[in-house]
């Protein structure tokens, strides 16, 4: 773990000393800065939160063929090693560990120009080609007129991979958890008799983690026209509960709800969509909060949607300490809660694919 000064007689968790250090990075590049060259605590052997910036530096970013992304701030940060740091600092007649041991004691930052050098640096960037592939179930609508219009249910299906320790992480909450409650509820309405009016996609989608890649795809390339796409439901991390229900979401990154309580985000783009997930709530026993809108509205595949102006509304159970951690395993998925938000989520759809208007 780095330390730095806002962290001197002070303990904080790995999540907090991230979105600091990310706030660090990010305030720097805000302030002018063209490159940064980042180093590891040469005071410390553990240094968790650089060798997590080098995995996800040296994954990339990723966007779809043809589209044109801003550049990522995050491109021009330099891993470098302490030699290379001591030899820039030469002139300063301070080495790196020197600079540290000072911040460590004073406990405040230690920031001076180093005058007269100069240096050139020079980054190879590869473009790579990568083929990824949305799946897509389509239950046809029984309405003649209706069955042009769809509801289109989403849940991305890749994860965050090795970690650099070469750790697995397993995602079964994020999104094991929606990949399989997409296919029951694709299994329970291709089984029914008397099919909705209106049609159903069901489209595991790829690459969510690295930037809603696959649901950005379909929305380019959708297999009914978006004006006649009538709601997009997202299923993305549904399978975990906290042993009691929260009582207010002070952090989103501590959200896990209850064994009755379930996240809804819509964005309060649609009152029809809202109007029938309470009902079903109210019908299940489910408790609905709506307090993680504002920091998920964006971070995941409902969002493509969304910016498209389609309602939508995304389920989640929330976040939790194993997110995006080896410890997102299958022996800490509450089944029963996943059952519930398959029974909700189908109808709700069921609701609005037969919906009058
Ligand atoms: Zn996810």
């Amino acid at each position: 773990m780095t330390r730095n000064p806002e962290m001197a007689g002070d303990s904080k968790d790995d999540e907090d000393i991230t979105k600091m250090e990310m706030g660090k990075l990010a305030h720097i590049f805000m302030s002018g800065a063209s490159a940064i060259i980042l180093v590891p605590d040469p005071l410390n052997a553990n240094n968790d939160w650089f060798e997590m910036v080098k995995d996800y530096a040296s994954q990339g970013t990723w966007q779809t063929e043809g589209s044109i992304k801003e550049e990522m701030p995050g491109s021009n940060i330099i891993l470098a090693n302490i030699e290379i740091a001591d030899e820039i600092l030469q002139e300063s007649g301070k080495n790196l560990k020197e600079i540290q041991q000072e911040i460590n004691t004073s406990g405040k930052p230690n920031s001076f120009e180093i005058e007269k050098v100069t240096g050139k640096i020079q980054v190879t960037k590869k473009i790579e080609k990568v083929y990824g592939e949305n799946i897509i179930a389509i239950v046809e609508g029984s309405d003649p007129v209706l069955k042009n219009e769809c509801v289109i249910l989403t849940a991305h299906y890749d994860h965050v991979g090795i970690t650099g320790k070469g750790e697995i992480n397993n995602g079964a909450d994020d999104n094991g958890s929606g990949t399989v409650a997409l296919l029951e509820i694709a299994g329970a309405f291709s089984k029914m008799k008397k099919k909705p009016r209106r049609s159903i996609v069901f489209a595991w989608v790829t690459a969510e983690e690295k930037g809603l890649v696959g649901s950005e795809y379909y929305t380019q390339n959708p297999v009914f026209p978006l004006k006649k796409t009538v709601a997009n439901i997202n299923l993305d991390m549904v399978g975990r509960s906290a042993e009691k229900e929260l009582e207010k979401v002070d952090n989103p990154e501590k959200s896990l709800a209850g064994p009755n309580g379930i996240y809804i985000i819509t964005g309060d783009n649609s009152q029809v969509l809202t109007n029938v997930s309470n009902k079903i709530c109210k019908k299940l026993g489910l408790i609905p909060s709506d307090a993680l809108t504002d920091e998920f509205m964006e971070s995941s595949d409902q969002y493509n949607f969304y910016k498209n102006g389609i309602p939508v509304l995304a389920v989640s159970t929330g976040l939790h300490e194993d997110y995006h951690k080896p410890g997102d395993d299958f022996d800490k998925i509450d089944y029963h809660k996943m059952k519930r938000i398959c029974d909700y989520t189908f109808l709700v759809v069921d609701e609005i694919a037969n919906h009058k208007n």
